[in-house]
């Protein structure tokens, strides 16, 4: 049975121990008589350091004893043993911000917390909640960083079935016996095994960074203490960078955004204004060169990985002056379109006809049609035989 240092102390970073049992596997193990390395539980992921100058990497706890799986075999009986504090202080500080997060969600809008993750990317809780408003949100952010402010003593310890009774625990034990129990002064009483810090304000800050609606669940991330302030370190850099760009300041820059989306707004309606005059341009000059079909003027065209809506609006700008289009475009998709000619010609009529023999298929009325091909090398040879069948017809 390993004496669990952590649960008199949570500040223990430097001890002395003694070997009491090793294993071997794919990595070497150790149990010691005495540990304060936190065992991965309950939310809070395992503690690193070293056992006489050797890295630990995991710290495991199977049934009443800790076992330390090490970067490399140990020799020594009588170790030195050191916490990777700056690791440790990090999960304390966001697991008692969890504590007294999980607590305001509940002492406010009866929210309760079905899990809780402590990762290295982020921390989560998940609320047994349809749906969270911003403005319960932010007096939920308001009440647990009060908390914090006030300085409560965290008290962490075990009580009696007896005593248990007199406690309004949030979260129910897991275990019977005696349980283990932390406080945050009156505002929170929890079952917990974790390490915490000595009083509330050790958490420093919490900080929501964001919801996400998870089935019948709402999953909360947030950050604390040391992480807080990183993300606000990140966050001012970032905006930062973006009021630099706009020449301005931080306060400016959702509104220098809006000028830019609107600029972008303006700017993609004034060219598709020009590209529609391009288009009437490229209609006339198709049109002034194009060939007779007895007096109907026949604008017989083909492009390659040309946009097909182009085409389409080309064909619409040639069957305006009472010309003829017969169009098409060679591409990853063959397609052709025949538009216009005064009501000499039927469009759907001629498109079928003239594609059939290669394969294609297609229709669409008298005035215009449109219809594909398998092959891209048969585009010409179809516009060839529309061409002959225009000229047969007169
Ligand atoms: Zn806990």
């Amino acid at each position: 049975m390993t004496e669990r240092l952590y649960w008199q102390d949570a500040y223990l970073r430097e001890w002395t121990a003694l070997v009491v049992a090793r294993r071997d596997g794919a990595r070497p193990q150790v149990a010691l008589d005495r540990s304060a390395f936190y065992p991965e539980g309950g939310g809070q992921p395992a503690d690193h350091g070293s056992i006489a100058g050797v890295a630990v990497l995991d710290v495991q706890a199977e049934d009443a004893v800790v076992w330390h799986t090490l970067a490399a075999p140990l020799e020594d009986d009588q170790v030195a043993c050191g916490l990777d504090w700056p690791r440790r202080f990090d999960h304390m500080q966001q697991h008692h911000g969890q504590h007294l997060l999980s607590a305001a969600f509940e002492h406010l809008y009866n929210l309760r917390t079905v899990s809780f993750h402590l990762g290295v990317a982020g921390v989560t809780i998940d609320l047994a909640a349809s749906a969270i408003d911003p403005a319960q949100l932010v007096a939920v952010e308001d009440l647990a960083n009060e908390v914090i402010w006030a300085d409560y003593p965290v008290l962490a310890r075990f009580v009696e079935p007896a005593e248990l009774a007199t406690l309004r625990l949030r979260k129910p034990p897991s275990v019977s016996g005696a349980i283990r129990v932390v406080s945050a002064g009156d505002f929170d009483h929890s079952a917990c095994g974790g390490t915490h810090p000595r009083s509330t304000g050790g958490v420093g800050l919490i900080h929501i960074r964001r919801i996400e609606r998870r089935g019948e669940m709402v999953r909360v991330e947030f950050v604390c203490g040391g992480r807080a302030v990183r993300e606000l370190r990140w966050k001012n850099a970032t905006l930062g960078r973006l009021a630099s760009s706009f020449s301005g300041s931080q306060e400016q820059v959702e509104e220098a955004v809006g000028r830019l989306r609107e600029a972008e707004e303006s700017a993609r309606r004034r060219l598709g204004e020009a590209a529609t005059l391009l288009i009437a341009a490229e209609a006339r000059e198709l049109v002034a060169g194009a060939t007779t079909v007895g007096e109907l003027p026949v604008v017989c065209r083909s492009w390659v990985e040309r946009p097909f809506e182009e085409v389409r609006t080309l064909a619409a700008a040639v069957a305006a002056t009472g010309a003829l289009a017969l169009l098409g475009v060679r591409g990853a998709k063959t397609q052709l379109i025949f538009a216009g000619g005064g009501g000499q010609v039927d469009c759907g009529q001629l498109l079928r006809t003239s594609i059939a023999p290669f394969g294609g298929k297609g229709g669409g009325n008298a005035t215009q049609a449109q219809g594909g091909l398998p092959a891209a090398d048969q585009l010409e040879a179809a516009l060839e035989q529309a061409c002959q069948q225009l000229a047969a017809g007169s």
